[in-house]
């Protein structure tokens, strides 16, 4: 294939998507671009656009529109147009999704195919509450495959990295209350970004409930559908 892939990996909080979009980029050789990565790394930075960020982060709330759009498009714009890329959480509303389509017409290469990871709300809220991250390399783990299956609060900071032997902690969007609200503002404001993708005849639905290599194989399945087409142009 002479030019590269243009996904968006689409689906709610705790879905996978981080896990499925580096599993992909690999593959692919597709620049993976991370809206949540992007905002950590400009919040362990200080950056002034982390600190306007964090606000929002930290209370489940969407970082706004503007701040949004104006720092992922910078990033899909600087990918070369032979080169592929994998948005993982942008875009979160049909708003975003308009300029992302506004900015891809100017670059003359539309998106080839969105990927909706579907999983129904109550894994979510396990998944999410369960969720540790490494603060030195990011790891996500859930609580069992830290090595206890429950771990009583005080004892959390106990808990080790299996990769690096970082300090295990839960993020601040991860907790019981910030969950929930992610997952109200995520019916409200993002579900309708399937419509937008779904008239335009881009959107691919996968089950998301089953294990990470059951998901990424029928993301793969999508895919190759995708590429055969393309290959055929
Ligand atoms: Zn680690």
């Amino acid at each position: 294939m002479a030019e590269g892939l243009r996904l968006v990996l689409f689906g709610p909080p705790g879905a996978g998507k981080g896990t499925q979009t580096r599993l992909l980029s690999g593959h692919l050789k597709a620049q993976a671009i991370s809206t949540g990565d992007i905002f950590r790394s400009n919040l362990e930075q200080k950056t002034p656009l982390g600190l306007r960020a964090s606000e929002y982060m930290n209370q489940g709330i969407l970082v706004p529109d503007e701040v949004t759009i104006d720092i992922v498009l910078d990033k899909v714009m600087s990918v070369h147009s032979d080169e592929g890329f994998i948005l993982d959480g942008f875009p979160r509303n049909p708003f975003q999704a308009g300029a992302l389509e506004q900015a891809l017409v100017l670059r003359s290469r539309p998106l080839d195919l969105v990927i909706f990871i579907d999983v129904p709300e109550e894994e979510l809220v396990k998944r999410l509450g369960g969720r540790l991250v490494c603060r030195n390399c990011q790891a996500p783990y859930t609580l069992a495959a830290a090595g206890q299956t429950e771990t009583p609060a005080g004892e959390r900071g106990k808990e080790k990295c299996g990769q690096c032997g970082g300090e295990l902690y839960q993020r601040a969007d991860d907790t019981p209350i910030a969950v929930t609200k992610r997952i109200e503002v995520y019916h409200d404001q993002t579900l309708p970004v399937l419509d937008f993708y779904q008239v335009r005849g881009l959107l691919a639905k996968v089950d998301g409930a089953d294990t990470v290599q059951n998901v990424y194989n029928r993301v793969l399945k999508e895919i190759q559908r995708v590429s055969k087409t393309k290959d055929r142009e």
